[in-house]
C-alpha cells in the first residue's frame, strides 16, 4: 500500500460486540445517538479551541424559552402568579439574571444565597427565603428588607418572633407545610406536618404572637415530579388547609406557593420510558395546577376574599436543558471483561447528577467504525467516577469531544473542588456571541482561602539527600 492509500482508509481494530439476550437486537443496538456539532450556531469544535476542555456552555435563547414558557402557561390559567428562581440549581450570577430580567423573583436557602440574590440587585422584598438554616443576622437582615420569610421549625418561629421584636415589627410569615400526597415520598424533614396537627399548631403559635402574622402557605413536595397527580393532589390539601387556618386563627392566606419539581427532559436511571414520554409539558403542569387550584378557591370569591397568589419555585425544568457539557476523549482502554471503555476529562467532579441521570452524550461528528458499548470514566482517582455504565459509541480517537447534556440543573452548584480545576462556564448569547459567566479556576484561586501558619512556611529541608 502506498501512502496515500494508507492516509485514505486507517487501519481499524476489529471488534466483535456481543448481543447479549434480552437486549436490542443488532439493528436497535448498534447506532449511536445522533452528533452535536455546534451549540446555538457555534461548532463545539471552535468553542473548545477558544475556551478549552471541559467546558459548560449555556444558551440563552434556551433558557429564556423555557421561562417565558411557564409563565404563559401558568398566566393564562390563573390570575396571579409569581415566578420564583431556585437559586441552589444554578447560583451562576448571570444566569440568575437572566430569570430576574424575564421577572422571576428569587427563591433563596441560605445566607449566602439570599446575599448573592441582594448583591445582584434583586430587593429584600422580592426574596422567598426558604431553608431550614437561617441564622439570627440574615433573619435580622431579611426582616429588615421585607424578604418573604418561609418559617421551617418551631425554633425558626421563635427566633423570628425575638427578630421582629427587636425591631419592633409585625412581620408576615409564611409556613413551610409536609403532608402526603399519595403519590410522592413525604419530605416530612422539612417544615410542619399537616395530618399530625403540627402545622396547625405552627399557625396557632403565629396567631399569638405580637409581632408576627400568618399570609403564606408553603410546601415543595419533590423533585423530577412527573405525576401531575401529586401536583391536584397538593393544591387540595394546600387549599383546605388554607380554610381550615383562617377559620381558626382569624389569618388573612394572600399566598399559595407550591415550591419546584416540575421535572426536566433528562432520562432517569432505571426509568425504562425516554423522558419526550414521560415528562408533562409546562401547560400540562399548569392546567393540573391552576384547574386545581381555581375550583378549590372558588367559594372566596362569595365572601369577599381575594384567590391567593400563585407562586412558584421552579429550578430543574428551567434551567436543565439550557446548558451542556464538552468533554474531551484521554484514553481509550479494554477492560479485562471485554468491554471498551473511554476516560474523558470530564467526571463527577463537574457532573454531579451522572449518579441518577443517563445523560445524552453525543459526539460532534460521524466516526468510522463499529459503534460499541463503552464505559465512559471521569479523570477522577476515584473508582466511581463514571459518567455512563453503558452507550454505543463509536470508536473514538484522543482529543475527540463529545457533548453531554443536558447539565444545567444542579451541576454548578454542586460540583466539587476535588482533583481538579473547575472549567471555564461561557454563554453563546441571543446574537451568536460567547460570553465568559464564570472563569475557569486556577492555582490562586483554588489556594486562595488557605492561610499558612509561620513555622510551616518552609517545608522541604535544604538537606534533603535524594537517595533515588
Ligand atoms: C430545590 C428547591 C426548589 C427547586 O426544585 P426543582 O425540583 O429544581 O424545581 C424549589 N423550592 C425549594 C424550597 C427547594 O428546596
Amino acid at each position: 500500500m502506498n501512502n496515500e492509500n494508507r492516509r485514505e482508509k486507517k487501519w481499524q481494530r476489529p471488534t466483535l460486540t456481543p448481543h447479549r439476550a434480552g437486549g436490542l437486537n443488532k439493528f436497535g443496538a448498534n447506532r449511536y445517538e445522533s452528533v452535536r456539532d455546534a451549540i446555538d450556531g457555534v461548532p463545539v469544535t471552535e468553542l473548545v479551541k477558544e475556551y478549552g476542555s471541559p467546558l459548560f456552555v449555556f444558551s440563552e435563547r434556551r433558557l429564556r424559552e423555557n421561562v417565558r414558557r411557564v409563565k404563559r402557561a401558568f398566566s393564562a390559567r390563573y390570575p396571579n402568579v409569581i415566578q420564583g428562581w431556585s437559586y441552589k440549581t444554578n447560583y451562576i450570577g448571570a444566569v440568575c439574571n437572566i430569570l430576574h430580567q424575564e421577572g422571576a423573583w428569587a427563591e433563596v436557602v441560605s445566607d449566602f444565597e439570599y446575599e448573592k440574590a441582594r448583591s445582584l440587585g434583586v430587593p429584600g422584598e422580592f426574596i422567598l427565603f426558604n431553608g431550614p438554616n437561617k441564622n439570627r443576622k440574615i433573619l435580622t437582615r431579611a426582616v429588615d428588607e421585607g424578604a418573604k420569610l418561609h418559617i421551617d421549625h418551631l425554633d425558626e418561629l421563635a427566633l423570628l418572633e425575638e427578630v421582629a421584636r427587636e425591631a419592633g415589627k409585625v412581620v408576615p410569615v409564611t409556613i413551610r407545610l409536609n403532608f402526603d400526597t399519595g403519590y410522592t415520598e413525604a419530605w416530612s424533614r422539612f417544615g410542619f406536618n399537616i395530618e399530625s396537627g403540627q402545622a396547625m399548631e405552627a399557625a396557632q403559635r403565629i396567631s399569638q404572637s405580637e409581632h408576627l402574622k400568618l399570609t403564606g402557605l408553603h410546601s415543595h413536595v419533590g423533585t423530577f415530579v412527573t405525576e401531575l397527580r401529586a401536583y391536584t393532589s397538593q393544591v387540595r390539601i394546600m387549599c383546605a388547609f388554607m380554610e381550615s387556618v383562617e377559620e381558626a386563627t382569624d389569618c388573612l392566606i394572600e399566598y399559595i406557593d407550591i415550591g419546584g419539581g416540575f421535572a426536566s427532559h433528562n432520562a432517569l436511571q432505571g426509568v425504562y420510558l425516554p423522558p419526550e414520554e414521560i415528562v408533562p409539558s409546562a401547560e400540562q403542569y399548569a392546567e393540573a395546577i391552576c384547574d386545581t387550584l381555581l375550583e378549590a378557591t372558588n367559594q372566596r370569591e362569595a365572601q369577599g376574599k381575594n384567590r391567593p397568589t400563585l407562586v412558584l419555585e421552579s429550578g430543574r425544568a428551567l434551567v436543565d436543558d439550557a446548558e451542556e457539557l464538552i468533554t474531551s476523549v484521554v484514553a481509550n482502554k479494554r477492560l479485562p471483561d471485554g468491554r471498551r471503555s473511554v476516560v474523558v476529562d470530564a467526571g463527577i467532579n463537574l457532573l454531579f447528577t451522572a449518579f441518577w441521570y443517563n445523560h445524552s452524550l453525543k459526539p460532534t461528528r460521524y466516526l468510522d467504525g463499529v459503534p460499541e458499548e463503552t464505559v465512559v470514566y471521569g479523570p477522577m482517582c476515584m473508582n466511581i467516577d463514571v459518567i455512563r455504565q453503558s452507550i454505543m459509541l463509536p470508536p473514538l480517537p484522543t482529543g475527540e469531544p463529545l457533548v453531554i447534556g443536558p447539565v444545567g440543573a444542579y451541576n454548578n452548584t454542586q460540583w466539587m473542588q476535588f482533583i481538579e480545576y473547575r472549567p471555564n462556564v461561557v454563554m453563546v448569547n441571543e446574537h451568536g456571541g460567547v460570553d465568559v459567566l464564570r472563569a475557569a479556576e486556577n492555582l490562586e484561586v483554588m489556594t486562595q482561602q488557605e492561610r499558612m501558619p509561620e513555622h510551616l512556611s518552609q517545608p522541604f529541608p535544604n538537606s534533603l539527600p535524594n537517595t533515588l
